[in-house]
């Protein structure tokens, strides 16, 4: 048996110390999550629906608890907690309605009549990284237990302590303890276990590119269905026509949000070379203007990195004599801190705009025309969000329809609402979260045909 220390980032002190499960402790889990499968899936779909409904409404009532667990967890500001507990309720809610709306369909056919159900998998392991560990948690285990699968939900091991709060709200509802369990530990003993299971019918990952192809290879011995949230790089293209105010003063919040540890993150601004000397006048002042302190304060927009390893991490692409043209502020002191930087003049085939930084690092290039601003977007193994920035809605749409990516937002950068689908082009992933579309990775399409 292990334990694990959880440390505040923003402090570096203490916060609680949570237990590492072992494999034969996951094992009994997954047994459990397995034996209580079939009641669950019985559960009618009206009782289904009002379980998830009252899940929702406890998570709601418990908001600024598990919005303050994850500030002195995470270090995400407040104002960021707050939305990640609002998204997590929400999420919830919007798969409680899912239950009575599981249609399947009745198709012509000679002799008889042909319907199709669409059932539920079995047990389900959901594996979440440390940036965003309430919503993304959220987004596996709501549609998973409305289709009427059960789930062991493993947290990463730096971010333990809303997943537990989760587990234990959903208990409150009413939701039996076996079909939604949380377990705590290391990737290499609880992840591996999950992927590695037989009895794991599906295996919701989120995190990084390498682990993820791993886990892909471990699924396969048991043909066992993934839906994979991988690394990204995106891309914020700016044409010299768009509102270059509103695109530079945006552009920081793009990619700072969370300390830039955030898999939608533009850290690769493409500027239209005529706009370009203009845009990063724009953007200094933007940067500079970025408020980075004390995450509980409602006014703060950037809080620390996750751990000192992580930090030690993004400073390797920021080495001495690295070109940076501006940076913003961040404490001395304490905690992981990271001060906002803005890399410029850099070649495209630097490390630094190749690779998934996940920090507040951002690389401004120039190009020269809409071609040349889609081949730099889609250099990258990565294809998960992006943004356009333009007036001229043809082009908007040209270089949408040419960027390979899963979520792409014209002038803004939103990528993620809870009821549209998200999800990663080439190695950024495999499947859609979110909106209609996750409900058919929690479900098998089954066709049944009646002689008459
Ligand atoms: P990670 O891959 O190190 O860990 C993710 C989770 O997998 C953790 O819970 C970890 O304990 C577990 N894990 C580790 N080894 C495992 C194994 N062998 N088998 C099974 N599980 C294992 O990622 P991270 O550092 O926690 O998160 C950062 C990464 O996540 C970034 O690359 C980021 O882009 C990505 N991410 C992607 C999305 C998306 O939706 N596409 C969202 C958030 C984060």
């Amino acid at each position: 048996m292990t334990s694990h220390e959880v440390i505040n980032p923003a402090t570096g002190m203490p916060v609680s110390t949570v237990h590492g499960a072992s494999v034969e402790e996951v094992d009994a889990a997954i047994a459990r999550a397995r034996s209580a499968f079939p009641a669950w899936a019985g559960v009618t779909p009206g009782d289904r629906a009002r379980l998830l409904r009252r899940f929702a409404d406890a998570v709601d009532a418990d908001g600024e608890h598990l919005a303050d667990l994850e500030v002195a967890n995470a270090g995400h500001t407040i104002g960021n907690a707050r939305w990640e507990a609002g998204n997590a309720r929400d999420v919830i809610e919007y798969y409680a309605a899912a239950p009575e709306r599981l249609f399947g369909r009745q198709i012509p056919v000679a002799g008889g009549i042909d319907v199709t159900f669409r059932e539920p998998l079995g047990a389900v392991g959901v594996i979440v990284p440390w940036n965003f560990p309430m919503p993304i948690a959220a987004w596996g285990f709501a549609p998973a237990l409305a289709a009427g699968n059960t789930v062991v939900l493993k947290p990463a091991e730096l971010t333990p302590l809303t997943a537990l709060r989760l587990g234990e709200l959903a208990r409150d509802a009413g939701i039996p303890e076996d079909v939604f369990q949380v377990v705590t530990g290391k990737g290499s003993i609880v992840g591996q276990r999950l992927v590695d299971h037989p009895d794991v019918r599906k295996i919701v990952f989120t995190g990084s590119t390498e682990v993820g192809r791993s886990v892909m290879v471990g699924a396969a011995a048991h043909m066992k269905r993934i839906t994979l949230e991988l690394g990204g790089k995106s891309a914020n293209v700016v044409f010299a026509d768009a509102d270059l105010e509103q695109a530079a003063a945006t552009a920081p919040y793009a990619v700072f949000d969370n300390a830039g540890q955030d898999c939608c993150a533009r850290s690769r601004i493409l500027v239209e070379r005529s706009a370009h000397d203009r845009f990063l006048a724009l953007l200094e002042p933007a940067v500079k203007g970025v408020r980075v302190g004390d995450p509980t304060l409602v006014e703060t927009e950037m809080g620390p990195l996750i751990s000192a390893a992580h930090r030690e991490k993004v400073a390797s692409y920021v080495p001495d004599g690295a070109p940076v043209a501006f940076r913003g502020h961040a404490p001395d002191g304490p905690g992981f801190w990271f001060p906002p930087t803005v890399l410029a003049p850099v070649a495209v085939d630097d490390r630094a705009f190749v690779e998934e930084i996940f920090g507040p690092v951002v690389l401004v290039v120039p190009f020269d025309d809409e071609a040349d601003a889609i081949r730099i977007a889609n250099d990258s193994p990565y294809g998960l969000s992006g943004s356009i920035w333009t007036q001229n809605v043809g082009r908007a749409l040209r270089v949408a329809r040419g960027i390979e990516a899963g979520n792409l937002s014209i002038n803004s950068h939103s990528s993620v609402r809870y009821w549209t689908p998200f999800g990663g082009f080439k190695q950024s992933g495999l499947g859609r979260e979110l909106g209609p579309d996750a409900l058919d990775a929690f479900t098998d399409v089954k066709n049944v045909f009646i002689s008459s």
